[in-house]
């Protein structure tokens, strides 16, 4: 007996993987996490399996009803949205379970922040501009570590994702602007990949009022950074003809590891 803890995407069914699609389809027990897993994905389970929603269940009540199905020999597929190792609260179930001599196994999944850069059309990684991705939240009812509060990380300048912090927005823009700039741009994806998916881009200085005339105040991701206006950017050495790598040599004729 296993428990496949299985990432379902941000939302369109389309973006669960190969793999999830078929571990749903066999488990004879599904526990979802809520709304935020799209009806289809969930509609893959077998006719007789036992399919229960987790969002209004105790961590004890999730790892009771895993427990019945070890009883049982029966496997079960643990549906999260995203990417089930970020931001999942996947870590204590696993703990726990693995106190319980219950074997899990993680089938990744399509993030929100790589859905919403998607969303965008936008590469959150460019060269000399920024090399780096930042994810985390705002810190709001649930705390932050004082090693990486918003303002210390701002300092570097990176791609920003921000998960969990749309109701924050307001005190997000403010701790970012020092850093960042005013002028920085900002985009807010709400249901990234739903059929009701909205954007709103701004600046640092606007995005809040932007976001409030929305009406977004949930299921939303952040993007910030310079990434996502930049259009003079420099070219990758990847596909540079100066440039020799692993598949291809360049008119450098020095062959390099890296790219
Ligand atoms: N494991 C998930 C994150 C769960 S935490 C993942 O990898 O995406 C929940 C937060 O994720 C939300 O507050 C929101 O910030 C973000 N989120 C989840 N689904 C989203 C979507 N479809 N569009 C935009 N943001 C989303």
């Amino acid at each position: 007996m296993r428990v496949y803890i299985i990432g379902a995407g941000p939302g369109d069914p389309k973006l669960l993987t190969l793999r999830g699609a078929e571990l749903i389809e066999s488990c004879p027990v599904v526990l979802y996490t809520g709304s935020l897993v799209p009806k289809e994905v969930i509609q893959r389970a077998k006719p007789d399996a036992k399919v229960m929603d987790s969002s209004g269940m105790t961590l004890d009540e999730i790892v009771a009803v895993i427990v019945e199905a070890r009883n049982a020999n029966h496997d079960v597929a643990r549906v999260h949205t995203g990417d089930p190792m970020i931001f999942g609260s996947t870590a204590e179930q696993i703990r726990q379970l693995s106190a319980l001599g219950i074997a899990c196994e993680i089938i990744p999944g399509v993030s929100s922040f790589t859905a919403a850069a998607a969303a965008i059309g936008k590469e959150l990684t460019l060269p000399e501009l920024s090399q780096t991705i930042i994810l985390t939240r705002a810190e709001g009812r649930t705390p932050v570590p004082d090693t990486q509060k918003l303002e210390d990380l701002a300092r570097h300048q990176a791609t920003l994702a921000l998960f969990l912090s749309i109701t924050l927005l307001g005190q997000v823009a403010k701790s970012l602007v020092p850093a960042y700039g005013e002028d920085c741009p900002v985009a807010v994806v709400h249901k990234a990949t739903w059929p009701d998916q909205v954007i709103v881009t701004g600046t640092l200085s606007d995005i809040y009022e932007k976001v409030r005339a929305a009406k977004i105040n949930a299921t939303a991701m952040i993007l910030v950074g310079r990434v996502l206006n930049s259009t003079d950017f420099a070219n990758s050495r990847l596909y540079d003809p100066e440039f020799t790598h692993r598949f291809r040599i360049g008119n450098d004729r020095q062959v390099r590891d890296d790219k």
